[in-house]
């Protein structure tokens, strides 16, 4: 050949990219057997020597084209067959090669095992995608490593961080193989546990397609994502009805709305006082021709996830707007209905425009369309929700925190935003299997409130021992069954028509509120009284019939210590002197909030260690603040004194 001989071709051809296919026969005149060998030994498909006999060059031909061809189409079925990053099965492979397997074992019980790595985009995003790409191709070694184990069984990567599994189910087997592949895939990464989900469906006779078997099993994974600590799931028909319904909702939802399908409830909040109703909330109702009444429960998480919550606030937001501007036009004063705003509402930026735009189009004034935001959504963006606050109460909305307590950033909420309502989460109601925890935390919600000057609305009160027990702890408004469950409009009007009521409070001022902020701040003044002066000072709120010692100078610690009781009287009269002491010290408390006066007097304190020591109680009633009085108690200690006196009372 002229610029390379025969053998330096050879060697080249074979590493040109794309030619590896590319079939080579050759010619030569030379008739020894080790050119022959080198030649085939450097990639040559075929041989010939001369002289040539064209027929037999022609065959030889032909039979290396359709090799190369043969081995063309096995290429390009591996390709179209496998993944490219791990050389597992595709998703379709994995799907014709599974329907394989049922049909070859017809008496199996087989189960679809799907798993994926959680989260694992953050370990592209933390670790690189090469990283992201070598623990792919760790996972899909891991299954192939198992694979002996199991005489039937097919795998395949399904999309992204997603494989999946058919094998013929046992359920101690599947368990010990996931528990493997999960335990090696912690160690993968240092410091960085990688976790899977597995999603397992057991054929149980109800379909043998192996496409509803894997969506299955995806729906099983699912919901192993939303609980801590369970990495595997086992679908069941539960989950299959609940998709389904969810597929009801999505269908028929546009048509739901054009139709004017969903229809405005009122359920009425009262004030704890004097039992009126103050207002209401308006919550929404499906009532569907075939289906009948529809609870928020199943169309609200749906229209959450998918965005039409956006739409139906709106259509209730209206709908609500127009009934205060009907009771308006007939000439009655109505009290405020407060509206849900769903989280997804908050990220509108234009959610404030929209809520103006309203009460303006129907002229009805914004301090009567009071607003519910949910506390989740605080914690899904304070920054946002902060911003949105300040711009609502410009424009005279009301806000409500809607569900408080649900969230598990709750102080953080009260701390950052000023709603103007708070609206405790019924899950902090005693029930009748009495939980004092619950009870406690309630309580020091409510009080918590009261010193922030923020009213309270208990929701979800069903029993009349619930009213009392918030009745007792100073909580000012309730709403729920036990007063009256959401009605439809007509019987609200009835209801409201039937007895006078009144509005539901406002915030308390300003000015009150910095009077408070300096008994419970750390500025000057507070600084000066809890430290430097030197005589017991201890500061009590007495709600209904609780009386807490909330703050105490350094004095009063020095003296008589506070934390070891439980911040009631026990903290004035000593641990042992309850007995003793107590009553005298209730009545004379009790009587300072009556007459909103002073009241002084003496008795014997008993500490830890039971020794009796002479006091003297001067009690100053300093004020109310949302149900709750404040009182300034000064103690002396009189055992200096000669003799001691009798007590009071
Ligand atoms: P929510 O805003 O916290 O509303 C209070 C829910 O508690 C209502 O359920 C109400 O019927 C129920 N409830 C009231 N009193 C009692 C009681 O004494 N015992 C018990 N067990 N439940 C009581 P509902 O109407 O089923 O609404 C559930 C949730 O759906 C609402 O919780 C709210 O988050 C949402 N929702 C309802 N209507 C709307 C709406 O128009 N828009 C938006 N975004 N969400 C809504
Ligand atoms: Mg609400
Ligand atoms: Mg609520």
């Amino acid at each position: 050949m002229p610029v390379m001989d025969g053998y330096e071709f050879l060697e080249k051809a074979s590493k040109v990219e794309g030619c590896e296919n590319t079939p080579i026969l050759v010619a030569t005149a030379d008739e020894s057997s080790e050119v022959e060998n080198r030649c085939l030994k450097l990639g040559a498909w075929d041989f010939v020597r001369k002289p040539y006999n064209p027929n037999t060059v022609r065959l030889r031909l032909q039979n290396i084209i359709s090799r190369s061809q043969i081995y063309l189409m096995e290429q390009l079925r591996y390709t179209a067959e496998h993944d490219k990053l791990t050389g597992l099965f595709n998703r379709e492979k994995f799907f014709e090669s599974a329907r394989q397997l049922l049909a070859r074992c017809p008496e199996e019980r087989f189960a679809m095992i799907r798993l994926d790595i959680d989260r694992f985009r953050l370990v592209n995003s933390f670790f690189g995608e090469e990283e992201g790409n070598r623990l792919l191709r760790y996972v899909a070694e891991c299954i192939a490593e198992m694979a002996p184990d199991f005489p039937h069984l097919t795998y395949g990567r399904m999309e992204a961080d997603v494989f999946c599994l058919c094998l013929p189910f046992e359920r101690e087997k599947v368990l010990h193989m996931m528990e493997i592949c999960r335990e090696k895939l912690r160690q993968f990464i240092k410091n960085y546990y990688v976790e899977l989900s597995f999603g397992v469906c057991v054929m149980d006779g109800s379909t043998a397609d192996v496409n509803t078997l894997y969506a299955r099993a995806a729906m099983a994974a699912e919901t192993c994502k939303n609980h801590y600590g369970s990495f595997y799931a086992y679908y069941d028909n539960s989950l299959s009805e609940a998709a389904f319904k969810t597929q009801w909702v999505l269908n028929e939802m546009e048509s739901a709305l054009q139709l004017r399908q969903f229809v405005v409830y009122l359920q009425p909040k009262y004030d704890l006082e004097n039992n009126l109703p103050c207002g209401a909330e308006a919550l929404v109702r499906w009532n569907h021709p075939q289906r009948g009444m529809v609870f928020p429960g199943e169309f609200i998480p749906v229209f959450e996830h998918n965005g039409f919550i956006a739409r139906l606030d709106y259509y209730v937001w209206e709908e609500t707007c127009r009934l205060l501007r009907k009771w308006l036009d007939q000439g009655l004063q109505p009290k405020p209905l407060s509206v849900n705003v769903s989280r997804v509402n908050m990220y509108n930026p234009n959610l404030v425009d929209i809520l103006q735009d309203l009460v303006e189009k129907y002229r009805v004034p914004a301090s009567l369309l009071n607003l519910e935001l949910t506390e989740s959504a605080y914690m899904d963006n304070p920054t946002l929700m902060k911003q949105t606050l300040e711009r609502l109460h410009r424009c005279g909305f009301v806000v409500m925190m809607d569900d408080f307590g649900s969230g598990y950033s709750s102080l953080n909420t009260l701390r950052d935003i000023s709603v103007d309502i708070l609206k405790i989460d019924m899950k902090f109601l005693p029930t009748d299997g009495a939980d004092s925890r619950s009870e406690r935390i309630l309580v020091s919600v409510i009080r918590m409130a009261g010193w922030l000057g923020i009213p309270v609305i208990m929701e979800g009160v069903e029993t009349c021992r619930q009213r009392d027990f918030l009745k007792s702890v100073g909580c000012g408004y309730v709403q729920g069954y036990y007063y009256a469950k959401p009605m439809p409009v007509a019987e609200y009007e009835t209801l409201v028509a039937a007895g006078e009521s009144q509005r539901l409070p406002q915030r308390v001022t300003e000015e009150k509120a910095q009077h408070l902020g300096e008994v419970w701040g750390s500025g000057f003044q507070a600084d000066l009284l809890y430290r430097y002066v030197r005589q017991p000072i201890a500061i009590c709120e007495v709600v209904g019939e609780e009386i807490a010692v909330v703050r105490v100078n350094r004095a009063f610690l020095t003296r008589f210590g506070h934390g070891k009781s439980d911040g009631g009287i026990q903290s004035l009269c000593g641990v042992c002197g309850q007995a003793e002491a107590g009553s005298l010290l209730k009545k004379a408390i009790h009587r300072t909030v009556r007459d909103g006066g002073e009241t002084e007097c003496r008795y014997l304190y008993r500490g830890a260690d039971g020794k009796p020591v002479p006091v003297r109680l001067y009690l100053q009633y300093v004020e109310e603040v949302a149900n709750s009085h404040l009182l300034i108690a000064t103690l002396a200690d009189e055992s200096g004194r000669s003799r001691m006196e009798p007590a009071d009372e």
